[in-house]
């Protein structure tokens, strides 16, 4: 065993660590370490150097302008572009082209289209603002109100006409994949429709992306402070276990061979992989939802010390994957101004294309997960395909490959699209680290949740075990701001106690 000390720890390097971490530096306090599981700092922020560019593996987007921490950062350190000084609609340029199209290659029509939009968010708006208690959950609310609006406002001779209503109800799958990605679920049916409410959209621009990658983020916010941050930083650290041998070792943990390594009675065992041990005074947690869920129930001992309330809200709490496949192209094979491919499966000739398919060898239907392919400011050469869940994981680049050309070569009706010549991937689930993407509020997820994964673990009024991360933020949970913020607060709530 190797033993070292420190008063207070940091688990893991995403946002909401490396915020906490700078504000107490800012606050003169340097008595701490962070370890980091990985090898790098950012989490589920990572930007990846490729060719004379980068790509995002992770968050891409300030979500928001109007109180947004980040986006004030981003501008006050010149991040982004300078029209972003402007607070600007929710997507900066109505001028690009989204293409939305069948599985025969045929685009949609652009009235029915609006006219299908309008309900789906009609109905998602009326869920937002919902006042009554209910039962349902949020994907059957929405589908129920769509329909209704249907009926109620669109023009009859529309209406009857066979072949709008299957595309209606294409376009209709097709929202609800769109907000799966930024819900992070596998199905707006497992979504909580009385806690809808509780996510907060900032205003403004919902899209902003930094010059530079979201990494320029954090070189930023370290700043300053870089010698004395990669002083206190170790990466390569996995946390195991965190044992509680304080004053109470003589009553449950008498047993701790680790305390004899301190004459001081209230310390914290920290283990770590590779018989590396840490005493300290307090610890703060930021690992994700995702790894929580996994590990948190047999990660602290004595397991008595750890409320009930906040095991159950761990379980209860929704945390879902969404991954991006990027293929990377010769040349672009689209025109300079599209922005996004969405692929509407037309449910009718469905059947037919995955017929015509059998002898292609492909064996599953996961494509049909994939919600759109966008295209990225700083890489004319790459298409980013979003989607949601994780069955994707299990296979192979040369299978996704292969799946994608045949979806964009059904969808844009063009047989002479041709193969990436290389394709990265994000694979957020099979990361034991994150187990996922972001957290939301499930179908059992009671409110208020979020507040009992924050809430520290403490004893005769000491606190030990502290929380951040963006699944511990009331409105923000699930985006880059929101742990951010909530690296700020257990920044405070260290300082308030020194
Ligand atoms: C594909 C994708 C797209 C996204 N897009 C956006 C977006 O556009 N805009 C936006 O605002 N947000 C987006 N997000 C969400 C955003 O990235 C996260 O909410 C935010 O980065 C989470 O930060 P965090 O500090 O809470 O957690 P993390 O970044 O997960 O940091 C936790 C750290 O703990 C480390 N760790 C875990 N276990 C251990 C252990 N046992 N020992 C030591 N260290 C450990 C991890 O390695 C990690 O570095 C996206 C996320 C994904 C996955």
């Amino acid at each position: 065993m190797q033993y070292s000390f420190t008063k207070t720890a940091i688990i893991g390097a995403g946002i909401s660590g490396i915020s906490t971490a700078i504000k107490l530096l800012e606050n003169n306090y340097d008595e701490f370490l962070i370890f980091e599981a990985n090898d790098r700092i950012g989490g589920r922020i990572n930007t990846i150097p490729y060719g004379n560019s980068f790509l995002e593996l992770g968050a891409q987007y300030i979500h928001g302008q109007v109180n947004n921490p980040i986006y004030k950062l981003a501008l006050e350190n010149r991040l982004i572009e300078d029209k972003y000084k402007e607070i600007l609609d929710e997507t900066d340029d109505l001028t690009k082209e989204n293409i939305y199209s069948d599985n025969n290659g045929v685009r949609l029509d652009e009235k029915l289209l609006d006219w299908a939009q309008f309900c789906f968010y009609n109905a998602y708006n009326l869920a937002h603002d919902l006042k009554h208690e209910t039962n349902q959950n949020l994907g059957e609310f929405i589908y129920e109100n769509y329909i209704r609006l249907m009926t109620e406002k669109l023009d009859p001779i529309v209406f009857k006409n066979e072949i709008n209503q299957n595309l209606i109800d294409a376009i209709f799958q097709w929202n609800f994949k769109w907000e799966c990605m930024f819900n992070g679920c596998e199905s707006l049916f497992d979504m909580s429709l009385k806690n809808f409410k509780n996510y907060t959209k900032l205003d403004g621009c919902q899209i902003i992306e930094f010059n530079n990658g979201y990494k320029s983020l954090l070189q930023s916010l370290i700043g300053n402070f870089q010698e004395n941050f990669e002083k206190n930083l170790k990466l390569n650290f996995e946390l195991k276990n965190i044992l509680l041998c304080h004053k109470l070792k003589n009553d449950i943990n008498s047993e701790c061979e680790h305390c004899k390594h301190t004459d001081d009675e209230n310390k914290i065992v920290l283990l770590f992989d590779k018989d590396r041990v840490v005493l300290c005074e307090r610890v703060l947690c930021t690992m994700s939802l995702g790894f929580f869920k996994e590990n948190f129930e047999n990660m602290i001992r004595p397991s008595a010390l750890v409320p009930n309330e906040k095991l159950d809200a761990i379980k209860r709490m929704g945390f879902g994957t969404v991954n991006k496949i990027i293929l990377v192209y010769e040349k672009p094979f689209w025109n300079e101004n599209l922005e996004l491919i969405n692929p509407i499966w037309n449910i009718e000739s469905r059947e037919k294309m995955f017929e015509t398919l059998k002898n292609k060898n492909v064996k599953t239907r996961w494509f049909e997960d994939i919600c759109s392919f966008c295209t990225a400011n700083n890489n004319k050469n790459v298409l980013i395909g979003w989607i949601a869940g994780n069955y994707h994981e299990s296979l192979s680049n040369d299978e996704i490959k292969r799946d994608c050309t045949i979806l964009l070569r059904k969808f844009l009706g063009r047989e002479d699209i041709p193969e990436p010549i290389d394709l990265v991937r994000s694979n957020w689930y099979s990361n034991r680290f994150t187990r996922g993407s972001y957290s939301f509020y499930a179908y059992e997820t009671f409110d208020e949740d979020t507040k009992r994964i924050a809430k520290p673990i403490s004893f005769n009024n000491k606190i030990f075990i502290q929380f951040a991360g963006e699944a511990t933020h009331d409105n923000f949970y699930s985006t880059v701001h929101g742990a951010y913020l909530t690296g700020l607060r257990e920044a405070d709530r260290i300082i308030k106690d020194l």
